[in-house]
């Protein structure tokens, strides 16, 4: 049985302000969706790589991940993160048990969460998540105006990579609205009544989504260079 990693990296990355496809955007000379893979891959837990890429960069994102995993297939993705997600699991083979869903967006994701992921599904979980605890005081308005504050020792701010067990995954995607923008695979399995488990989060794994997030990954692989 084999466990295989789905990055969906056909966003356009517009809050981003870059003119290329978000996951194709550079960091210090590298694109996101390089970073991410490198860091997955270090895990030695991935057996197979499926990237969702934009239609128009499929070729590229090919030559790009070559390097870095014996098994990489490329897909073109759809107009929601949803669909992206889809075309990726259509095309994994029957033998591949552990899915985990990766944005590429989450390029500086240490490998040991990876593992914990895929630990954490062969365990037995149907779907495992990977969490922090929120630091900001999260409120509810309407408007402009506060309804409530939020017990933030109850939330949980949620990370990718999310793993599943591959069958019960398809068949949520099955089942879902095409288009529908679910923002978050475990909470398509959430809504069909399977347990969600969680496991510790990292703070490297934050979203690339605004230019002052990339200021962040900068520094953090400035660090981490010898
Ligand atoms: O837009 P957002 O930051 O939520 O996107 C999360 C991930 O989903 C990114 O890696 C992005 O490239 C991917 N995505 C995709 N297909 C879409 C939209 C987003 O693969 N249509």
């Amino acid at each position: 049985m084999r466990s295989a990693l789905v990055v969906p990296a056909a966003g356009r990355g517009d809050r981003l302000g870059a003119s290329r496809p978000k996951a194709l955007v550079p960091l210090a000379g590298e694109p996101l969706l390089v970073h991410a893979v490198r860091r997955a891959a270090a895990s030695g837990v991935i057996d197979v790589v499926v990237a969702v890429a934009p239609a128009a960069a499929c070729d590229e994102v090919m030559s790009l991940l070559a390097p870095l995993h014996g098994d990489v297939v490329v897909v073109a993705g759809g107009a929601e993160r949803q669909d992206s997600v889809r075309l990726g699991l259509e095309a994994l083979a029957d033998d591949v048990d552990v899915v985990l869903v990766h944005d590429a967006a989450r390029c500086l994701t240490p490998p040991h969460v990876f593992t914990a992921v895929v630990e954490a599904v062969r365990a037995g979980a149907p779907a495992v998540i990977p969490v922090l605890p929120v630091s900001d005081t999260i409120k509810r308005v309407a408007g402009r105006l506060v309804v409530e504050t939020v017990d933030r020792s109850e939330l949980v701010a949620v990370q990718t990579p999310q793993g599943f067990a591959a069958g019960p995954l398809r068949a949520a995607h099955a089942t879902a609205l095409p288009g529908a923008a679910a923002t978050d695979d475990a909470g398509m399995l959430e809504s069909l009544g399977h347990p969600v488990r969680t496991v510790p989060g990292h703070e490297h794994a934050f979203k690339v989504t605004r230019p002052v997030d990339l200021v962040l990954a900068h520094a953090l692989l400035a660090q981490e260079a010898p």
